[in-house]
């Protein structure tokens, strides 16, 4: 992990600080006390050993190298003008990401779980039903995790219709170390795309698609695996962006039953719009499908590596 965060820019940048960098003056006192320094002349911009943290006031969504993130809470400026960030901010996105201290997740066992199924078809396209495209992404996927070594279990392996609590049990009946849910997007403007990863949203933080101000609630215990979570997203999303080219919608933050039931650490993988005519092709292909499930399974190996 240290190494996935490691960017010689950024090393460069911190170590030449000097005249160049205001050291620390523009971020808060926790921030600073990381290691951040604020890059001069681009505000929000804040170096770190493990790389760049862009901030933006009044909004939950951040970069982190390059990558977007969304944040439990929004970015605040204070009276004196420094970046602040929530402790919960800290300790669930940008602490897990930058601290480069390894994170104990051996796994052996993945549950891959294609959504929908039966007559649950999920989102439409103009050629594919979604729960077609999760079966085919899934069944990559549990090929290319096979490969390197892992052993897979998948919650549908046919066109059948499963509830949320069946997805969720099967997840804790089958012995697996790491759930996974396959999805694929829609949306009413038929210009959305791009590729999004869910992880669990912390307790107390507002899920990425809801109002920062809705009620913030309390913990669930697959909150106890907050930072593999966070770090599995980050592998995840990165790699699918960097392989297919797809637009990134971030690392987000939400209570799906099916994530919080697994009692497991995992995430949920958007990966593509079917409302999006060309993006709806594109995941139909064996190609992105073959892309997209490399991306998955070197992302569960980096993990699992500790790196
Ligand atoms: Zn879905």
């Amino acid at each position: 992990m240290k190494r996935l965060w490691f960017s010689l820019p950024a090393l460069l940048l911190f170590f030449c600080g000097g005249c160049f960098l205001f050291r620390g003056e523009t971020a808060s006192p926790e921030l600073a006390g990381m290691g951040f320094r604020a890059l001069s002349g681009s505000p929000g911009v804040f170096v770190h050993p493990a790389g760049v943290l862009k901030l933006t006031p009044g909004k939950r969504t951040c970069l982190i190298n390059g990558m977007q993130f969304f944040l439990p809470h929004a970015v605040q400026l204070d009276e004196r003008g420094r970046y602040c960030v929530t402790a919960l901010s800290i300790a669930k996105v940008i602490q897990p990401l930058f601290s480069g201290q390894p994170v104990t997740c051996p796994v052996r066992t993945v549950i891959i779980d294609p959504g929908h199924g039966g007559d649950d078809l999920g989102a439409k396209g103009l050629k594919f039903k979604e729960k077609e495209l999760n079966l085919a992404l899934a069944k990559a996927v549990a090929e290319a995790l096979k490969k390197r070594g892992f052993n897979v279990r998948m919650t549908r392996m046919n066109d059948k219709f499963l509830t949320l609590d069946q997805r969720g049990k099967l997840a804790h009946k089958g012995n697996g170390d790491l759930f996974l849910s396959i999805h694929h997007n829609a949306a009413a403007n038929k210009n959305s795309n791009g590729v999004e990863t869910y992880i669990v949203t912390p307790g107390g933080a507002a899920s990425s698609n809801d109002k920062e101000e809705q009620i913030h609630k309390k913990s669930v215990s697959a909150n106890c695996y907050d930072t593999v979570n966070i770090r599995l997203a980050a592998l995840i999303q990165q790699n699918m962006v960097r392989k297919t080219a797809a637009a990134d919608r971030g690392v987000r933050f939400a209570r799906f039953r099916v994530l919080a039931l697994s009692q497991l650490p995992g995430a949920l993988i958007e990966a593509g719009f079917v409302s999006h005519p060309a993006e709806e092709l594109q995941c139909g292909s064996a190609q992105r499908q073959r892309k997209i499930a490399e991306a998955i399974a070197d992302a569960v190996t980096r993990l699992n590596s500790n790196r």
